[in-house]
């Protein structure tokens, strides 16, 4: 294969062990896309269960995206927006703003630096209302908001951000519960109680994925939960930010997790399916009152001192117009309940002795691996990671978080591939744990 072995000698690929993926069998070299599928340079076609890492929602090469976004090339690729404005920029702020009853947009270009982008700017709100001591932040055990120095600060996932803890700012650290379970939600709101009564005065924000945390593997908490924590936050008197980076866009079955819950954040940060994954772009978006704190005469340095080259480009906002537009003329949010469900019973009927647990909500699915005796299978055996690569032979690209396969479809992809993917995940089982592994195996599946 030689586009493999030229991507072995100088790609360097994400969240990736360069030893595994040199020597993995289950390499593709994806050349092109057809609504929910993926297409090999073989010409093997895949379900795409990961929506191309959670932001294709509408499919691939979509009629309405493709023009718009082949429309605004004919116009302008680039323009900046440091100093000048653009049509689609206007346009689409207006739009998210209408959508979510907040009054400003700041773009950037990927759902970490939309967080980045909210830390700063309630960071510097208090500074310049005169809340000098509120330096801090609260965020959830478990927590994932991307991969900057300051989006890890706020991340909770040993795994990923316990390296860098030297180079950290040290987040006010809030339990999260693993499952929307009421004894559980209450004993993580009473430390949470505590620890705002401790830190609250020395908070600029609580930090919080809405309703869900999926990149510790679809962690749960219910509306209640996430209302009384963002209750606390108001009354410690620290801005609510919402990243729904990876919830926005009706991953929840409602256009954004903020539609569920009755706290109304600061700050939003929004990216992954914004432009229905076609092209890098994020909003953080924010309210007047946050914004009014950033006026003054020049010489006070009110301004808030950041953006990004790529802010705001006109290609990303043409596709992002159009996925607004998609949204609304398939009527995609009324449709989302019935495709939920219809993921709940794919998820359902996978059948292996290993599948510990079912995750779901909205179109986010997990099935959490164990042997089948219950207990965890050792890290180095890989199961998830090698689950997810044998899903491909069966037709399906899907990911692994640990030993949680997870599944994030298109949110277009209707019953019959909604089964094909989750058969292919049991198929995938089957091949690397057998079909009923026995117990006493030591734990080691083959
Ligand atoms: C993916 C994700 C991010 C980071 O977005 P990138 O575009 O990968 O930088 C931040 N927060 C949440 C909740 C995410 O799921």
């Amino acid at each position: 294969m030689r586009w493999l072995s030229r991507d072995y000698a100088h790609l360097w690929h994400p969240f990736t062990q360069a030893d595994e993926w040199e020597r993995a069998e289950q390499n593709r070299v994806i050349e092109r896309g057809e609504g929910v599928w993926l297409i090999d340079t073989e010409g093997r076609r895949y379900l795409d269960g990961t929506s191309s890492l959670w932001c294709n929602i509408l499919g691939h090469r979509h009629p309405k995206l493709d023009a718009a976004v082949r429309a605004q090339l004919d116009r302008i690729a680039h323009t900046t927006l440091l100093g000048l404005t653009h049509p689609g920029a206007v346009e689409h702020a207006e739009r998210l703003c209408a959508l979510t009853g907040l009054d400003r947009v700041f773009y950037s270009d990927s759902g970490s630096t939309a967080v980045e982008v909210a830390l700063k700017m309630a960071f510097q709100a208090c500074q310049q209302r005169g809340d000098r001591q509120r330096t801090r932040f609260a965020a959830l055990n478990e927590a994932y908001h991307g991969d900057t120095v300051g989006s890890v600060s706020l991340g909770g996932i040993d795994l990923f951000h316990a390296v860098y803890r030297p180079l950290l700012f040290e987040a006010v650290r809030l339990p999260s519960p693993e499952r929307a379970e009421a004894a559980e939600e209450a004993a993580c709101l009473e430390r949470a109680r505590e620890l705002f009564a401790q830190h609250g005065h020395e908070l600029a924000a609580l930090v919080v994925e809405p309703l869900v945390q999926g990149a510790a593997g679809l962690r749960r908490h219910s509306v209640a939960f996430l209302d009384a924590l963002g209750t606390l936050a108001r009354a410690a008197g620290a801005y609510v930010v919402f990243d729904e980076v990876a919830t926005g866009f009706g991953r929840l079955g409602t256009l954004f997790a903020a539609d569920q819950v009755s706290v109304r954040p600061d700050f939003l940060c929004l990216a992954k399916a914004i432009t229905g994954g076609y092209l890098p772009l994020a909003a953080t978006l924010t309210t007047n009152a946050v914004y009014d704190h950033f006026r003054g005469p020049y010489p006070e340095y009110r301004t808030f001192f950041h953006g990004h080259t790529y802010t705001g480009n006109p290609l990303a906002v043409a596709a992002a117009l159009a996925t607004l537009d998609v949204i609304e003329e398939t009527r995609l949010v009324e449709r989302l309940p019935g495709r939920a469900a219809e993921l709940r019973r794919a998820l359902d009927a996978v059948a292996h002795p290993c599948i510990h647990e079912r995750r779901h909500l909205g179109m986010m699915g997990g099935l959490v691996l164990r042997g089948p005796d219950g207990s965890g299978f050792p890290a180095e055996a890989r199961v998830g990671h090698r689950v997810s690569l044998a899903a491909r032979k069966h037709g399906a690209i899907v990911r692994n978080l640990g030993d949680t396969v997870m599944l994030m479809p298109p949110l277009v992809m209707e019953a019959p591939e909604l089964h094909t993917l989750t058969r292919a995940v049991e198929a995938a089982l089957v091949d690397v744990l057998g079909a009923s592994p026995a117990a006493d195996e030591s734990g080691l599946p083959r």
